[in-house]
């Protein structure tokens, strides 16, 4: 089994997964080695991350010195291809243009989707995260508690290997001893705003990435993640000796030729494939999950790229990994006798309730980090401290509900033709011999700030098939409805007044002043690209699209694999979590078919 063709696809599988992402790659990492045959329909092209990997390119020999451009939005040498803020050919549109009531989709048409270029932040969700109606009665809990998805995280990290701490913060969970992977060392930015942090409460910890900060243990591992699998057990023990340890050096967001990071094309797909039990049909885009009279799902029509031609596969089971506004999408344009309001809908809540992360961001130059003598403090390329929400205590005084974590920037990395390299106090750019100067003096003296916050499930906020708009294949395509509540709004504000307090803090100057509304502060939705929900869990089918275990409630062999059935957002970032589910939806199926429930 291998990369095949729609003429040499199997005629049935055990389960079609849609979307290699992520969710589509756990999903298939977890079936085939349990010894399912699995078909994988993904809409983007295969990409081999062996040969494709920019990793050492530098931004002098790019265009435009590497700055990016409409197709290449996050600079020339970025992981994701044919995607972005657009896809030509497959437009979605948006109910209003008025601010704060549009959506961004950002969509990557690849093998392996997001997660090739994703920026590897890896946080569990904690306990409240799953009860959050309990704890202040807005939005919704989930129908599992934190103690269900723990075994799952555990096993997500171990397999695709997260470094980080332990440090027994509320809410943040600790992992396992010995599941962590050692954190790199603070850089001297991120040491500075530790000790000013403390000074305003705000706790600076190692980051949790998903980069191999050492080499897994691949003679303990195996034993762990695949009990009584002596088959499982090979296989992953050669792959993981097939990953590299990260050498610091070099942008994540490129992707990873050693396969020191998490991509489901560097991690999941490889052993997958080792099992010979996973086809992959590429430049594949899935139309309609297909039923027959009895109301079973019986495979998927796709359509070929390459020839505009429409195909059928047969499975007993289709797993929906397309992202979460994806496999809305295709539940809501699977129309037939039995489901004219489309597959799974009869609650008619699939596309309702979707969410996004609450973004503002700050920065600001700091005097004190000027004129460092020349180091190499690189370490992995991405965020190596972070500060998880630190108010709980504190929750009834701040105007809003739920709270954020504060991603952190600084360092001395490669200067990027888009980043404040060489910019005067003015933030202007020089050139010649006052370029040299001022790059020289603050190179690495800058800041930045992310605040990252839990969004709250609300009925404006949702997608629909668009009436009128179809794809380049035909295919009906998404119209958004967006609103942010006042507590996300709050929320955005309170970020960007506590970063500013943070930079003084810090001995620098703020350009500007915190704008008190935090409609100005806060990103669009969609913009932080952590869209879930839209095919939420829930405990009955009237209030919800799958069940606990992600199956639709309406269709037993229909199972949701991506964020689609977050039925809230924390403010962690959503990716961990999709793993831990989708791996714990594929021990479910694995029982049930056992069982010959499927
Ligand atoms: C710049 C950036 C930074 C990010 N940083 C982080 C981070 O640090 N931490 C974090 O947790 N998350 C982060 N994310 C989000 C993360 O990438 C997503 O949460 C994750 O990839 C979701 O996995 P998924 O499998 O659901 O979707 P995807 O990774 O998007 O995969 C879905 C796949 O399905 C395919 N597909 C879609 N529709 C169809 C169809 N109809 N037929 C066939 N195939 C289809 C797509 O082509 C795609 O390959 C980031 C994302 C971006 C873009
Ligand atoms: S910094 Fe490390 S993990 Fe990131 S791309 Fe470079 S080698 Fe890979």
């Amino acid at each position: 089994m291998a990369i095949v063709t729609p003429d040499t696809t199997a005629d049935k599988y055990d389960v079609i997964v849609v979307g290699s992402g992520a969710a589509g790659g756990q999903s298939a990492y977890t079936l085939t080695m349990d010894g399912a045959r699995v078909l994988m329909i993904e809409a983007g092209r295969n990409y081999d991350p062996r040969s494709e990997t920019p990793m050492f390119q530098t931004n002098d020999a790019a265009p435009l010195r590497g700055a990016g451009t409409p197709d290449k939005p996050f600079g020339y040498f970025d992981a994701t291809i044919d995607g972005g803020w657009s896809v030509p050919g497959e437009p979605y549109t948006n109910a209003s243009s008025e601010r704060g009531r549009d959506f961004k989709w950002w969509r990557a048409r690849m093998l392996g989707g997001r997660t090739n270029h994703w920026g590897r932040i890896a946080l569990r969700n904690g306990p409240y995260d799953f009860k959050p109606y309990s704890r202040d009665g807005l939005g919704f809990d989930w129908p599992i508690s934190y103690e269900d998805v723990a075994p799952y995280y555990d096993k997500v990290e171990m397999l695709v290997g997260v470094y980080g701490t332990n440090e027994g913060l509320k809410n943040t969970p600790n992992s396992p001893e010995g599941v962590l992977l050692p954190p790199p060392k603070a850089k001297i930015g991120e040491l500075l705003l530790r000790q000013r942090g403390r000074t305003l409460g705000i706790p600076v910890i190692a980051a949790h990435r998903a980069v191999l900060s050492r080499a897994l243990d691949h003679a303990s591992l195996p034993a762990k993640l695949h009990p009584g699998n002596a088959r499982a057990q090979r296989i992953l023990a050669e792959d993981m000796q097939n990953r590299a340890a990260c050498f610091w050096a070099t942008p994540c967001g490129r992707g990873c030729a050693i396969r020191a990071n998490y991509q489901s094309t560097t991690v999941h797909i490889p052993p997958a494939m080792a099992t010979g039990n996973l086809d992959i049909v590429a430049s594949a885009m899935a139309r309609e999950v297909t039923v027959d009279a009895a109301g079973k799902a019986t495979g998927v029509t796709y359509v070929d790229k390459a020839t505009g031609r429409e195909h059928h596969a047969a499975a007993r089971v289709v797993v929906l990994a397309a992202g979460a506004c994806e496999t809305a999408r295709l539940l809501l344009n699977s129309k037939s006798a039995l489901f004219p309001g489309g597959l799974a809908n009869s609650s008619g809540l699939v596309g309702k309730y979707i969410m996004d992360t609450v973004g503002a961001d700050w920065g600001g130059h700091i005097p004190l980090l000027e004129n460092l003598p020349p180091h190499n403090e690189d370490g992995a390329g991405g965020m190596h401290v972070y500060s998880p929400w630190w108010l709980y205590k504190d929750a009834s005084k701040l105007g809003f509900a739920r709270g954020y974590h504060v991603e952190i920037g600084t360092g001395r990395g490669m200067p990027e033709a888009y980043s404040h390299f060489g910019e005067d106090e003015g933030g202007r750019t020089s050139y010649g011999a006052k370029l040299k100067e001022e790059a020289r003096r603050t190179y690495g003296s800058y800041v930045s700030l992310t605040g990252r916050g839990d969004m709250i499930p609300n009925a404006d906020s949702y997608c629909e098939i668009d009436p009128k708009v179809v794809d380049k294949w035909g295919i009906p395509v998404l119209r958004f409805n967006w609103k942010w509540s006042e507590h996300e709004i709050r929320q955005a504000a309170h970020m960007q007044r506590t970063f500013a307090d943070w930079i003084e803090a810090m001995g620098g100057t703020n350009k500007k002043k915190p704008d008190p509304d935090g409609r100005k502060a806060i990103q669009p939705g969609g913009s932080i690209i952590h869209e879930v929900g839209g095919a939420i869990m829930g405990s009955s089918a009237s209030t919800s699209v799958t069940n606990s275990w992600s199956r639709a409630w309406d269709v037993k062999n229909v199972y949701v694999a991506d964020g689609g059935v977050f039925a809230s957002n924390a403010d962690k970032n959503p990716t961990l979590t999709i793993m831990a589910l989708a791996w714990r939806t594929a021990d479910r199926i694995l029982d049930e078919m056992r069982r010959g429930n499927l």
